[in-house]
This record gives structure tokens, sequence and C-alpha cells, in this order.
């Protein structure tokens, strides 16, 4: 079988919610994950926030706009009154719901009840929606099997048990609907896998249910899988058909893919293939993600903006020994992530994004050395194939840079990328260069 996954603006309205239908009834087994339509889930965390302030008309003033939005577009989806009746009658349960919680105390289980509504709804208006178009499909609550133990984590032999007893229901059923994002925590309680975790919910599932039963897991949005550039700044940029997990993980980190790579990790460790498809365009094949991505010299370039250099020199370092240390316990201390270094004989370079705790933390590299920092700066990513017996790719990508200052080089650090720190003024040009010199034949 095959799980898809529809993001929130692939419910966003009633033609997208009817868009679906030929890309999921097309015979094949699949578990179809949802999320809230789109900007529900926001809504939805603002009622929570009014409740638990302590202004319950607010509260109730939200809820009843977002009742009444979900009444027009059940009134548009579907064409027999009495699916729609249906449909109206199960908005309102959903509403009802949350108007009964604020006689109550808020609680951070209130909240997480209130803020799973939204993949309730879109669920349940996708089954019904298929019911009035004759087609099969069974709703399989994630209440019911998805669960997190008590660090956060899938309780996969939970997850697995109880999926599988859900999933022996089914007949002939090829569509079997069910909610991301929510799920019980260790006490049985409503939960959630964290914001924009209707991804994780899909690779948590196809990780649950294994390689041997599911074949490929497919995330839909609006785009057509992953450019080998960033189409906002560079023409003539290609879809990436083939990557592997190592590469995404690199492009996700720059923002090149929409997602957290973490969330595809499940589908990493059980080897499921991963496939970024379009329903804008669901003929097109999107971008593989997998284990067996094709070697090829360049994959793609992608930047990441507004991070902080830091430059560490100490007069001492040659020769010297605990250097290092002392200079990454400075970064953990305030639990800060360095994201890139390069270090010669007497001085480390290197990058942080989070500033949260920069005055600290520079404090404290102040007694190790000298210290210089630079704000605003771009790294530039080339993920390809940097095996370390590979020649000639150096030149080419600094040809590219001819004319902009490299300030800094991580090369040999992955075998999948080499990074490349320059001034935000420099960024634009940066990726154009690189893209006519490392996809020629794309120009
Ligand atoms: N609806 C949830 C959110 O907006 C989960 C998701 O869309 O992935 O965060
Ligand atoms: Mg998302």
């Amino acid at each position: 079988m095959k799980i898809y996954k529809f993001g929130g603006t692939s419910v966003g309205s009633p033609d997208r919610f009817r868009a679906l239908i030929p890309i999921i009834n097309d015979g094949e087994l699949k578990i179809v994950v949802l999320s809230a339509m789109a900007g529900t889930t926001n809504e939805l965390v603002e009622i929570s926030g009014l409740f638990s302030s302590g202004d319950r008309a607010g509260a109730e003033n939200l809820t009843q706009r977002l009742r009444l939005k979900y009444h027009t577009v059940a009134g548009e989806l579907f064409s027999d009154i009495n699916w729609s009746a249906r449909a109206h009658e199960l908005i309102d349960e959903q509403f009802d719901f949350i108007v009964s919680l604020f006689s109550r105390d808020f609680s951070m289980h209130n909240e997480k009840r209130i803020v799973a509504r939204g993949e309730l709804i879109s669920t349940a208006l996708l089954h019904l929606l298929l019911a009035e178009k004759g087609i099969k499909s069974m709703l399989v609550p994630a209440l019911r099997f998805m669960r997190i133990d008590k660090d956060g984590e899938p309780d996969y032999f939970y997850i697995r048990e109880n999926l599988k007893r859900e999933l022996a229901a089914v007949t002939d059923e090829k569509i079997i609907i069910t909610q991301g994002f929510i799920c019980r925590n260790v006490n049985g309680e409503t939960d959630n896998l964290r914001r924009g975790g209707s991804d994780y919910s899909a690779t948590i599932i196809g990780a649950a249910l294994g390689s041997g039963e599911v074949q490929e897991i497919q995330i839909w949005t609006d785009i057509s899988g992953l450019h080998n550039n960033d189409p906002r700044y560079v023409d003539n940029t290609v879809v990436v058909r083939s990557l592997s997990f190592n590469e995404a993980a690199e492009l996700a980190y720059f923002g090149a893919i929409f997602f957290f790579f973490f969330f595809i990790n499940p589908a990493r460790m059980k080897n499921i293939p991963v496939r970024l498809r379009n329903t804008m365009e669901p003929e097109d094949e999107g971008t593989l993600i997998s284990s067996a991505s094709s070697l090829v010299d360049y994959k793609a370039v992608a930047a990441k903006d507004g991070v902080i250099a830091i430059r560490i020199r100490s007069g001492r370092m040659l020769m010297a020994y605990g250097f290092m240390r002392r200079i990454f316990e400075a970064f953990e201390a305030y639990k800060t992530p360095i994201d890139l270094i390069t270090t010669s004989e007497v001085s480390v370079s290197l990058i942080i994004e989070d500033a949260t705790h920069l005055d600290d933390i520079l404090k404290a590299l102040n007694a190790i050395g000298q210290v210089e920092v630079e704000r605003d700066q771009t790294i530039i990513c080339v993920v390809g194939d940097f095996r370390p017996d590979r020649v000639g790719s150096a030149p080419e990508i600094f040809e590219a840079l001819n004319d902009i200052p490299v300030k800094m080089i991580s090369y040999g650090g992955s075998e999948n990328s080499v990074s490349i720190l320059v001034n935000a003024c420099d960024k634009v040009k940066a990726l154009r260069e690189l893209n006519k010199n490392l996809f020629p034949e794309k120009q």
C-alpha cells in the first residue's frame, strides 16, 4: 500500500477538496493522512490562547466565526442536501464540543483537544464527500492508534498493534482516511505531534507498518517537489527527480524542502521512499527521496539567510589542546547549535543561526580569545557528490564565485555537500553564477 499525506492548502477550499478525489480514487490501496484546512490550526491555537487568558467571550466569538466558515465550506462542497446536512451536523458537534470546554477550567489537555478539531473535521468532510460520490472509504481515527510515549516519541509497538487491528476491518475499501498531527500521549489524553506534524504522522504510520507493507509515502503540496535552485531568484530551475535521504537532510536545513527533515526520519529508518508531489500537477512524478538515489555531480544549490558568523582567535591556540572544547562548551551551555565550522592553527570560525543567547555566548568566548561577530550572513550550500576521491568539483564551484567574497568554506565535512559563507548582498549573484556553472545544460 501507499501513504498519501495532504497538507492544509490541499484541503483549503471546496474546489481543492474535490480535486483530491481523482488523485486518491485510482483503485490502489492507500492510507490518506490529512491536515486541517489551511489556517484552521492557527485559529484554534488563538481560540485556546484567549481561553487560557480568561477571555472566554473572545474565545467563543472566534469559535463561532470559525464554525460559520466551515458551514460555508460544507454548503459549497456537497451537491446533495442529505450529505450536506450530515456535514453541517458534524461541524456543529465539533464546535459545540469546543464551546462546552469554555465552561470548565483551562488546562493543557483542553488546549490539545481544541487544537485537534481541525484534523477531525477535515477527515470527516472528505469521508462524507467520497460517500456522496459513491466511493467507498474507511475513516480510521488517529486517536485509536497514534500514540507518543513519556518522552514524546512515537510508541511504535502500540501504533503498529493498534493500527493493524483497525486495518483488519478493511474489506473492499481502497481509501483509508486518518488524521495527521493528532495523537494520544502516554496518559491516553488527546495530544499532537507538534505543529506541521501531519508529515510526521504519515512517516510514523509508514514506519509502524514497515517497508514490507508500505511501498511509498507521498507528501502532496502545491509545488512539484524540490527545485535544483531557488526559483525566486534564478531562472531555468528544474525539479530534482531523485535525492538520497542524506541529500534531502542537507537541503531541508536550508529550507529548500518544506518540512523539517526530522519528520521524514521514520521513513529513512525503515527505508521507505518518500515522494514529494504536487496536487496542482498530479501527473508530475515529483521528487523521490530514497536510499537509492543516483549519484550525479551536482543535485541542487540552496541558501540560508540571516546566519551569524563568529571568529575566535587565540594567540595560545598554537599547539594547544582543549581550546575547541572550551569554545564548544560556551555554545552548549546556552543550547545553541553550531551549524558550520572551520579552523586554522590560531583561529576558529563558526556559524550559528539562533541568536537568542548571543550576548551570553560572546561573553563566554571573550574569556577564551579575541572575538569578532558578523551578522546577516548567508550560507550557500551545494548538494551533490563530494566523496573524498572525487576530483574537479572545487574549481567548478569557485570559478562561479570568482567575483564574490567567499568568507568561509566547509568542504569534507559531508560527502553530500559543500557550504560557503557569503555576505547577504552577494546571495542572489552567487546562486545565479553557481546555476550557470554547475547546471550548464539546463540554461
Ligand atoms: N494542522 C497542523 C498544523 O497546522 C498540522 C499540519 O498541518 O501538519 O500545524
Ligand atoms: Mg506542512
